[in-house]
């Protein structure tokens, strides 16, 4: 029988052996990421007894909590009964009737599901399938793809060249020629004395100046969140989505959705394309909330249209996969998702509890360190803001991660992004634990207030 490592001792393990994601090159090895030990509805347990909120929902992606013994048997169930089949070669019961739920869910003639691992290979897997379809249609300069700034769509190389999160790309080499970005959407950076139309206006026009300046015949898909998460839960501004994704069409230019974040209940809705933003997508991507974190999984759902227009009289494969495609146990447990959330009604559950959420959220604007707070369902984010005199506070870029420590001292995680903080909690939150929530983040932010001072 082996001994139980100490905490001491797998913290010693974890800093000397685990390359983290974004780990800070100046200093990963001196990384002490929070060690987390057991979890339970929408907290976290760190093995020395300290207990918090979960207040990124994992990352973006727990919605139907921690603990539940019904997806742990479902899992189970599918690793006896078939742990894996090839998805080049077969086909399994799990796989074929979540594609169906998915394509049930999805607006317009999103008929076709491809699994992927995540939501980086689901977004892959859109942007391959938009060049197969234009080389397939003889189209080969049909390639540029539009994206935004502080838009993130994932880090494999693909997915990161759309990324426009300049921070999270700096040191790497991306495909810069296959990509242009179009400047920041945020409605909170707009230009003093511009109202929000004429913002929207500006949006718009950028799209269209882009079409433009490389022509519609060059550009193959424009590549959108609903809402800019990783780069602060960014809301573009009303009638934005519905413009674009009309201009999108008159060109021909694809339309992918990318709602890794805002599918599966984030916003109250299956997904959001259409139901919150009236769009109909030609792509939709998805994966987190699909299995709540448990497995992983991803799906880009594609449209009958596309599909037609990648089929060829030649035997071409469309050679895109991977191994862990369509897992069976994966997809046991996005079905398994699936189900407590129709049982639990955890779409009508967010919609009930997201008033309250958002009003907490916007009474901390009182706060004179907080800029500007944006949210939308169960997505929050806290921006810090200028100075009294105008000028940028000295540690505002810090206050991010001093809102995230301030918070674990009283039970809660957030996560900061330099001047912000995001929260996405799980979607089974009570209106009790919101109120801890927010309460917590409002001492935190007056603490932080009182230290910046
Ligand atoms: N797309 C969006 C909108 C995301 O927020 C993310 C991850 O945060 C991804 C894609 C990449 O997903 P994954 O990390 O599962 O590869």
């Amino acid at each position: 029988m082996t001994n139980t490592p100490s905490l001491d001792e797998i913290h010693r393990l974890d800093r000397e052996h685990v390359v983290h994601p974004w780990h800070a090159m100046d200093a990963w090895r001196g990384y002490d990421n929070m060690l987390v030990d057991t979890a339970d509805g929408i907290y976290l347990y760190d093995g020395t007894g300290r207990k918090f909120i979960d207040g990124p929902g994992g990352m973006w992606c727990v919605q139907i909590g921690y603990g539940r013994q019904e997806m742990a048997d479902a899992i189970a169930v599918q690793a006896m009964k078939l742990p894996y089949a090839s998805p080049f070669t077969n086909a399994t019961e799990p796989a074929a009737i979540l594609a169906q739920k998915l394509v049930d869910f999805a607006p317009n003639d999103l008929n076709n599901v491809f699994f992927t691992t995540g939501g980086s290979t689901a977004v892959d897997t859109a942007l391959r399938a938009m060049h197969f379809m234009n080389n397939n249609l003889g189209r080969k300069n049909k390639k540029i793809i539009l994206a935004r700034e502080k838009g993130y769509h994932g880090s494999t190389y693909l997915a990161a060249s759309v990324t426009g999160k300049e921070r999270d790309v700096s040191q790497f080499d991306t495909a810069r020629d296959l990509v242009h970005f179009l400047p920041d959407v945020n409605p909170y950076h707009r230009p003093d004395g511009m109202s929000v139309d004429q913002w929207c206006d500006a949006k718009v026009a950028d799209l269209q100046s882009a079409i433009d300046t490389h022509g519609a015949d060059k550009i193959g898909a424009f590549i959108a969140e609903p809402i800019l998460c990783s780069g602060g839960v960014i809301i573009p501004p009303e009638g934005y989505h519905k413009r674009t994704f009309d201009i999108c069409r008159a060109n021909d230019i694809l339309y992918i959705s990318d709602e890794v974040v805002t599918g599966f209940g984030r916003l109250g809705h299956w997904f959001a394309s259409y139901d919150e933003f009236g769009i109909e997508p030609d792509m939709i991507t998805c994966a987190k909330g699909l299995t709540s974190g448990y497995m992983p999984l991803g799906a880009c759902i594609i449209s009958d249209s596309v599909m037609e227009r990648m089929t060829s009289d030649d035997p071409v494969l469309f050679s895109n996969g991977y191994t862990y495609s369509a897992h069976p146990v994966s997809c046991a447990a996005a079905l398994k998702n699936i189900e407590i959330m129709e049982r639990e009604n955890l779409l009508d559950h967010v919609k009930t509890v997201t008033p309250h959420f958002q009003k907490r959220l916007q009474d901390l604007r009182k706060y004179p360190i907080v800029g500007d707070v944006r949210g939308m369902g169960l997505l929050g984010c806290i921006e810090g803001r200028l100075s009294k005199d105008g000028s940028r506070l000295s540690d505002e870029r810090q206050i991010g991660q001093m809102l995230d420590d301030a918070c674990e001292e009283m039970g809660l995680l957030v996560r900061p992004l330099i001047n912000m903080c995001v929260f996405s909690p799980p979607l089974t939150i009570t209106i009790d634990e919101i109120n801890l929530m927010f309460d917590i983040l409002e001492k935190a932010v007056d603490q932080v207030g009182q230290q910046m001072i």
